[in-house]
Formats: C-alpha cells, sequence, structure tokens
C-alpha cells in the first residue's frame, strides 16, 4: 500500500485534481490520499489556507465577514464547476464555514485553528465525491476517526494511540481521501499543525498503516542540494538518508515539513518527493541508508532570522547548576532553542527572532542580568544559520577548514560553528546579509566541479 499525499499547488484548480486522480488511478496500490487546502494557481494567488484565516480575523474582529467567506467559496466552486460537480457540494462547503465561523471564541487560537482546518476538509470531501464521479470508488475519512493530538499549550503533535486508530485504514478496498493538517484532541477539540502541516498527516498516515512508500506530490522534480533560487543550476538529489532530510529542512528546505520525518523515520518507510506536474520523474527518495557518493556533502541549506543571547561571567565554567538556571528563564518565557555554543566564560543561546518581542526581550536580559549575576548580557538580531550536510562527511578531514576559507573569501565574520557529534551536519552561523554569497561559495566548493 502507498499513502500519497498532495501539497496546495497540486490540488489548487480543476486542472490539477484532475491530474491527481490520473496519478492515483495509475498504481492501484495507492491506497491514501492525504490532501492539502487548495493552494496557488499561480504567482499572485492567495492559498485558500491565508483566506481562511483572514476570514477568522475579521470573525474574532467581530467585522462583516460575508465577503471573506463568499471568496473562499467562490474558490471551492470554481474547482467544483471545472470537475463538474453539482453544487450540492458547495452548499455544503458554505454551511460548514458558517457553522466554523458562529463557534467558541473564548480561545482565540483554537477558533482561528477550527476555521484554517476548512481548507482541507473540504478539499477532501470535494475530491472525494470527483473520485466517486469518475468511477473511483472513495470514501472521506475525517481525522475525528482517530488522529488524537495533544492540548494545548504546547505545539500540536500526535498521540502515539493515533497510529493504532489510524492502522484499520490499511484494510480498505476504496482510496481513503483525508484531509492533511489537522487532528482533534481527546476532548474532540480541532487543533492544526504547524503551516505546511499536511506533510505530517500524510506520513502518520503512513507509519499507522505502514506502508511501503509515502508518496509526497508537490510541484518540483526533486529536492536540490541548494537553493536554486541562489545557486545556479544546484545538483539534483536522487536519494537522501532520513537524518539528512532532517538536518536540511531545518533551514530553509521547505519542500519537505521537518516534522513530517519523524513518523516514518519510526517505522522505516521510504518517502519519494515527486512532481503532481511531471509524475514520471523519478523525485528524490528518503531513506533509512544509501550507498555512500563520491562526494561528501549532500546538500547545503540556509535559513535567516535567528537571534543570539550572549552572556558571558567570569568562571562561568565553576558555577554548578548556571546553564540550567539560563535555559529556565528561556522556558518561562516558552521559547525554544536551536544551539548554545559556549566558552569558559561566556555561552551564547541561539533561537528563532519569531519567538522575541520587545516584551520578553527586556525581561529575559533583567533577569540574566540582575538574578544570574552576568557580567555581560546582550541579545543580538539578524543571524543566518548555514548548514552543510551529509552523511559521508565524516569520513572526510579538512572539510570544516575548506568551508571556513570559502565562508573567509566572502568576507563574512563567522559567528558561532557548531558540529553535532554525528557529523552529519556542520552549522555555521553569520550575519543575515551574507547569506547568499556564502551559500554560493559553498557550493563553488562542494560541489560545482563534482557532479555524480
Ligand atoms: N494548508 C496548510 C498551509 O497552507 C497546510 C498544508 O498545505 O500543508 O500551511
Amino acid at each position: 500500500m502507498i499513502v500519497c499525499k498532495f501539497g496546495g499547488t497540486s490540488v489548487a484548480s480543476a486542472e490539477q485534481i484532475q491530474k491527481v486522480a490520473n496519478i492515483v488511478k495509475s498504481n492501484p496500490a495507492r491506497k491514501i490520499v492525504a490532501v492539502s487546502a487548495p493552494g496557488k494557481r499561480s504567482g499572485d494567488d492567495i492559498k485558500v489556507t491565508d483566506l481562511l484565516i483572514n476570514l477568522a480575523t475579521a470573525a474574532l474582529k467581530n467585522e462583516d465577514i460575508e465577503g471573506e467567506l463568499q471568496i473562499v467559496v467562490n474558490r471551492f466552486m470554481a474547482i467544483a464547476d471545472g470537475l463538474q460537480l453539482d453544487h450540492t457540494i458547495c452548499d455544503v462547503i458554505a454551511k460548514d464555514l458558517r457553522e466554523r465561523v458562529q463557534g467558541n471564541k473564548t480561545n482565540e487560537e483554537l477558533f482561528i485553528d477550527s476555521i484554517k482546518a476548512a481548507g482541507e476538509d473540504n478539499n477532501a470531501k470535494l475530491i472525494a465525491a470527483y473520485f466517486n464521479s469518475i468511477g473511483m470508488p472513495a470514501r472521506y475519512v475525517s481525522p475525528k476517526e482517530g488522529l488524537v493530538v495533544n492540548d494545548l499549550p504546547e505545539r500540536t503533535y500526535a498521540l502515539p494511540e493515533a497510529y493504532a486508530n489510524l492502522a484499520p485504514l490499511k484494510h480498505t478496498k476504496e482510496i481513503i481521501v483525508f484531509p492533511g493538517f489537522f487532528g482533534y484532541t481527546e476532548a474532540g477539540i480541532l487543533r492544526t499543525f504547524d503551516r505546511g502541516g499536511s506533510d505530517i498527516t500524510g506520513s502518520i498516515l503512513a507509519a499507522a498503516v505502514e506502508a511501503e512508500l509515502y508518496e509526497n506530490f508537490t510541484d518540483v522534480d526533486c529536492v536540490f542540494s541548494a537553493n536554486p533560487k541562489v545557486v545556479n543550476d544546484p545538483v539534483e538529489i536522487k536519494e537522501i538518508t532520513y537524518r539528512e532530510m532532517r538536518e536540511l529542512s531545518y533551514a530553509g528546505f521547505s519542500v519537505f515539513h521537518d516534522e513530517a520525518l519523524m513518523p516514518v523515520y519510526k517505522i522505516g518507510v521510504p518517502v519519494n518527493i515527486k512532481n503532481t506536474n511531471n509524475p514520471t520523474a523519478p523525485g528524490t527518495r528518503i531513506v533509512p541508508r544509501r550507498p555512500a557518493t563520491g562526494r561528501p556533502v549532500t546538500g547545503i541549506s540556509a535559513d535567516s532570522g535567528f537571534s543570539t543571547l550572549y552572556v558571558s561571567k567570569y568562571l562561568m565554567n565553576r558555577e554548578v547548576g548556571f546553564g540550567r538556571k539560563l535555559l529556565q528563564i528561556l522556558e518561562d518565557e516558552n521559547i525554544s532553542y536551536e544551539h548554545t555554543p559556549s566558552g569558559l566564560d561566556d555561552i551564547s543561546v541561539i533561537m528563532r527572532s519569531n519567538q522575541i518581542t520587545l516584551e520578553n526581550e527586556e525581561r529575559i536580559l533583567s533577569r540574566v542580568k540582575n538574578e544570574l549575576l552576568a557580567d555581560d548580557v546582550q541579545m543580538r538580531h539578524g543571524f543566518s544559520m548555514i548548514v552543510i550536510v551529509g552523511e559521508n562527511m565524516r569520513n572526510n578531514t579538512g572539510l570544516a577548514a575548506r568551508a571556513a576559507t570559502a565562508i573567509s573569501k566572502t568576507g563574512a565574520n563567522i559567528e558561532m560553528i557548531n558540529q553535532g557529534s554525528s557529523e552529519v551536519s556542520l552549522v555555521f552561523g553569520v550575519q543575515q546579509e551574507f547569506e547568499n554569497q556564502i551559500l554560493q561559495a559553498l557550493y563553488e566548493e562542494f560541489f560545482a566541479h563534482a557532479r555524480v
């Protein structure tokens, strides 16, 4: 059995959904289909999920929501028309949206979640109706039938019992169309995953039914070894390990959600990233192990939007519990961190800037100064992390030197270096404005003359 997931651009219009039907039909093993909400039809289009966020925001402000609601219904109407489905499905969608907008607004986050999820939920119903209309027996299955997730305030993830609950889907005779992006708590409250989270749903389903393969259909032929918008004609990755993919998707490789790897990784289900617009292209396979290629580096990624909290205190190395107390201050602000490079008397905590506000920054700085009696404490913004990834790196000496030399030629100062003990990745913290130049320099160093 194959579980496939189709992303937003793959289900953005009637024409795209026809391609989806052809792909599903062409292989009878494709029995479970997870779908996103309709995404962008062209560069300047708006995703249905974003339209729904506008709708939810208007509803929370008690504004007139008719206009926003109609825009969403019209998107579905255009799809239904193009697929020659009768309009009852659009009435169902309009009614569903109205019910959601009337829902409980006490917790704004949950209210927005319930409206945001309407994109995938209704799209799954529509696609199941379309499959049936063209003679492909299909059934919409709601995440209510087993995709249980945790409660607030933590970020949403599937509870272990979700896998057992969903396992019986493996016996399905019809094609199952399952909406991506959300699940329900034990108390029946809807919660969405992160943006791009339909990848996670597909992965949970693939793990639950122990699929032979998880196919993730998107709008590119494969994963590239570096961002093609920055590096000219980067090498295509044919095969990559879970660990490599995880490291790359952490910093900028948005083609596959980083949280989506865990469920399939645990069971060992291979993933194939493929293109709905070019389904015969082999795509990129994500596998547990792969044979070593001649090249030590598999990919180079870069992501901006990092901040660093720098703390120094004389004799920090002898102070029992200093690190724990520092991290406790961040935990109290509900902030997660990425790296903690340290020296004898100083430590930096690197985190995503989107967690920092003027208020919490002020609180953190004053607590570190007053409670930990630090000599110096500073919060600095505007950093990028550049990540060089490859399972084969551990068998190569001099890699860090080559990377540092390539970076130095751009004139950038390396603010931080971090090599995990697995040696699968090497991370450099640099100032944001050098990001693209560094990516190009590193690509030149590790790939340009070595197309294997
Ligand atoms: N529709 C959601 C989003 O735009 C989830 C997804 O497409 O994976 O983020």
